[in-house]
């Protein structure tokens, strides 16, 4: 039996049995681990507030035969600004079910803490969350080992011309515009992308949080990166995230143009 503290961010709250919570926390030095709070769903428990959906706090956990348990916890950051904002709750729900994904196999997965600091940081605070939480999927996918291949073209390594470059995603990798290049790949799951996508790209993944997630970007270069970044997701992650569809139809609302 072993006595833990540290600092954490809620990813998952799942009420079960009466008035339990299981949590699954992102910890600098544990990673992502499992804990129960028990009856925190009680109106009278310490730990109501303190279990709810992405909250930063100190956690104290008891470690017993491989288990957490809440003992306490004071908070740091309730995140209250994201609960009365559905558009970036739902940015933050999304982003936590992909890093859930990732650290599945491998619940240690190097810098997801400070990313997660970032980036839900971002998200809740930044005037254009969708375009954060689509930087956000894209850095952590990279950071995880999923970078797409954008530097040069993949097959003949030379620099990209004006014309910018044709994403093969089944390659994971950009290729220029030479036919020789272009033969013998197959035409499905391709996107083009311009000269200014691939830079911002490259700045994304290249650059430490601080300055990543702080680009300017034109209206075009900024729609080319949201669609890059939900196809890549897709295909590396082969899975279809749906909260992605709820973000879409928010922003087509905002804009009035529901079909
Ligand atoms: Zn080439």
């Amino acid at each position: 039996m072993s006595f833990i503290k540290t600092k954490g961010f809620v990813i998952q709250s799942i009420a079960y049995r009466d008035s339990n919570r299981l949590l699954k926390l992102l910890t600098p030095e544990h990673g992502l681990i499992t804990c129960s709070a028990q009856g925190a769903k009680s109106r009278k428990s310490t730990l109501r507030v303190a279990s709810n959906p992405f909250v930063f706090a100190e956690f104290e956990l008891f470690y017993y035969r491989e288990r957490y348990r809440v003992q306490a916890a004071s908070i740091i950051d309730a995140y209250l600004p994201l609960m009365e904002d559905i558009k970036r709750l739902t940015c933050v729900s999304h982003l936590a079910e992909l890093v859930l994904d990732v650290l599945r196999d491998n619940a240690k997965g190097k810098t997801s803490y400070p990313f997660w600091a970032y980036a839900s940081y971002k998200i809740t605070t930044d005037s254009d969350p969708i375009l954060m939480t689509n930087l956000a999927q894209l850095k952590y996918l990279s950071e995880q080992g999923f970078a797409p291949w954008i530097n040069n073209c993949l097959i003949c390594g030379k620099e990209f011309s004006a014309q910018g470059a044709r994403f093969y995603f089944a390659e994971g990798g950009a290729i220029c515009e030479q036919i020789s290049c272009r033969k013998n790949i197959g035409s499905s799951s391709i996107m083009d992308l311009s000269l200014g996508s691939l830079a911002a790209l490259s700045y994304l993944i290249h650059n430490p949080y601080e300055k990543c997630f702080n680009m300017q970007l034109s209206e075009q270069i900024r729609q080319e990166i949201i669609n890059f970044s939900e196809r890549y997701l897709t295909f590396v992650m082969e899975k279809s995230y749906q909260k992605l569809d709820m973000i879409k139809s928010l922003e087509n609302f905002e804009q009035g143009n529901v079909k």
